[in-house]
C-alpha cells in the first residue's frame, strides 16, 4: 500500500495503509461519538462567494485541551462549492469523510451521518494532531479525488455541545430529504441497482447492491446517490448491475446481481437475496446502521441500532453482533441493513418483512414510529407498531413471547421463519 504525504500537510503519515489502524484502549488520547457522545458529519453545498477554499474554522476547544480519556462531542461541516457541483453529490462525498479520516495515522473513524465515531491517539498527539488535521485533510483529498466537480471547500469543526447539536438537527433533517428521494421508486421501476464495494477494505469479500427499495446498509448511500457517484467517477466503487433474469423473485435473487458479486467478492460469495434474511442474506460489513437476527422462539425477527448499548433478545449486543456479522460475510439468520430500509417495502419481504419484526430499541422505534405506523398500515397492520417490544418489554424471547401473545402480533400466526 502506498503511503501519501507529499501534498497534505499535516504532522502525521497519511494513506491508505492506515486505514485498518485501531486506536486500543492504552493508547487512546480523546474520543468523540460512538455512544459516548454526539458526532455528526455533514457536507453541504455552498454558494461561491459563500465561502473560502481552505479556510478551516475550529469552534470551540480542540483536543489539545484535553486530559487522557476524555471525550468531547464533535460536528464535523462541510462545505462545497462549484459551478459544477449539485446538491445530489453532497452523500457522496460525506461518506469519503469515513476513510480520509482514518487514512490518518492514529485517528480511527467508525461509522457515518450521526452515528460517526472518532478516537485520537496518544501517538498522534505527540506528534503534534489538532483538529485542523481534519480539515486540511478533507479539502485536500476532495480537490484531489473530485477535482471535475468543486472549486472550493471550506471544512467548520464544533466541538460545543449546543453548536454540534444544532448541526445534528440540520444534519437529520438532510438525512431525511435524502433518504426520501427514493421513497416514491420501487425495485421493479429499474432494470439497473449499483454495487457499492467501498468498504472491501475493512470487508473484503463485502459488496452492497444498493435498490431503489435497498438503501446501503451504512444508510449513507441510496440508490440515487450512487447512480450520481457512478456518473462522477465511472471507475469508482459503484458500478451499474443489469439485474438480468430473476431467479427468484420472493427472495429477490437476480442472475445479474449474483454474477456480480461472484466477481467482486473474488469468488467467496456465489449468490445472495436482497428479500431475506433467513436464506443467504446479503453480506454485511461494519458499518451498518443496524443488524437484525431472526429470534425463532417468537417466530419473527429483531434489529437493533449501533446507538443502543444494552442487551437484546438474540443474546448478543449491537458491538457482539457486528465484530461476528460485520467482516463481508453472509450470515444466515442475520444481516445488517440501514435504519431506513426497515420500513422500505422490500425490507426481508421474503420472510414476511416488516409484520415479522417483534423487537426493537425503544430509541430507534421511536425515530422512525410515523415510517412503522405507515408502512404497517399498508401491509394490513395499523396497530404494528404498538404490537412491538421493546427493552422496556423484555429482553429474552421469553420475556416478550407474553407481550407478543397479548397484543396478538402477527408473527405470531405467520408460517414458521425458519421453515
Ligand atoms: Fe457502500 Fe455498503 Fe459500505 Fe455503505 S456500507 S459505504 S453502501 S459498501
Ligand atoms: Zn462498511
Amino acid at each position: 500500500l502506498k503511503v501519501t504525504v507529499s501534498d497534505i500537510d499535516i504532522p502525521m503519515s497519511f494513506g491508505p495503509a492506515f486505514e485498518g489502524e485501531r486506536v486500543r484502549g492504552a493508547d487512546l488520547h480523546a474520543q468523540c461519538g460512538g455512544g459516548k457522545t454526539q458526532c455528526t458529519e455533514l457536507v453541504k453545498m455552498a454558494q461561491m462567494n459563500e465561502i473560502e477554499d481552505g479556510k478551516i474554522i475550529i469552534d470551540g476547544p480542540d483536543v489539545g485541551d484535553l486530559k487522557v480519556g476524555d471525550t468531547f462531542p464533535l460536528g464535523i461541516f462541510v462545505q462545497i462549492a462549484g459551478r459544477e457541483f449539485q446538491s445530489d453529490f453532497e452523500p457522496i462525498l460525506e461518506r469519503q469523510i469515513h476513510h480520509l479520516v482514518n487514512y490518518i495515522q492514529g485517528i480511527m473513524h467508525i461509522g457515518q451521518r450521526d452515528i460517526s465515531w472518532v478516537r485520537i491517539s496518544k501517538s498522534a498527539m505527540e506528534k503534534g494532531f489538532t483538529l485542523k488535521d481534519i480539515g486540511v485533510v478533507l479539502h485536500a483529498k476532495f480537490h484531489q479525488d473530485f477535482t471535475k466537480i468543486l472549486d472550493k471547500v471550506q471544512v467548520t469543526l464544533y466541538t460545543k455541545q449546543a453548536d454540534v447539536d444544532k448541526l445534528t438537527a440540520t444534519a437529520r433533517d438532510e438525512y431525511h430529504t435524502r433518504d426520501s428521494r427514493v421513497d416514491k421508486m420501487k425495485d421493479e421501476d429499474v432494470e439497473t441497482y449499483y454495487s457499492c464495494s467501498l468498504c472491501q477494505s475493512f470487508a473484503p469479500n463485502h459488496v452492497c447492491t444498493v435498490s431503489p427499495e435497498r438503501t446501503g446498509l451504512c444508510g449513507a448511500y441510496n440508490w440515487m446517490d450512487c447512480r450520481a457517484a457512478f456518473e462522477i467517477n465511472p471507475t469508482g466503487p459503484n458500478q451499474p448491475i443489469e439485474k438480468g433474469e430473476c431467479l427468484d423473485p420472493k427472495l429477490g435473487q437476480w442472475k445479474g446481481v449474483n454474477d456480480f458479486v461472484y466477481k467482486a467478492s473474488r469468488g467467496a460469495v456465489a449468490r445472495y437475496n436482497l428479500y431475506s434474511m433467513v436464506v443467504d442474506p446479503m453480506t454485511t460489513c461494519g458499518c451498518c446502521e443496524c443488524i437484525a437476527a431472526m429470534l425463532p422462539g417468537c417466530n419473527g425477527v429483531m434489529t437493533v441500532g449501533r446507538d443502543y448499548p444494552g442487551e437484546t433478545p438474540c443474546g448478543m449486543k449491537f458491538t457482539t453482533l457486528a465484530g461476528v456479522m460485520g467482516g463481508g460475510a453472509s450470515s444466515p439468520g442475520f444481516v445488517g441493513h440501514s435504519k431506513h430500509n426497515i420500513t422500505q417495502g422490500k425490507f426481508i419481504l421474503g420472510d414476511g418483512g416488516l409484520l415479522r419484526m417483534v423487537w426493537m430499541p425503544k430509541m430507534l422505534k421511536e425515530e422512525i414510529k410515523d415510517r412503522i405506523e405507515k408502512r404497517g398500515a399498508e401491509m394490513g397492520c395499523p396497530g404494528l407498531y404498538d404490537m412491538i417490544a421493546d427493552e422496556t418489554v423484555g429482553i429474552t424471547e421469553e420475556e416478550i413471547l407474553p407481550f407478543l401473545k397479548e397484543k396478538g402480533h402477527p408473527a405470531l400466526t405467520m408460517e414458521s421463519l425458519i421453515g
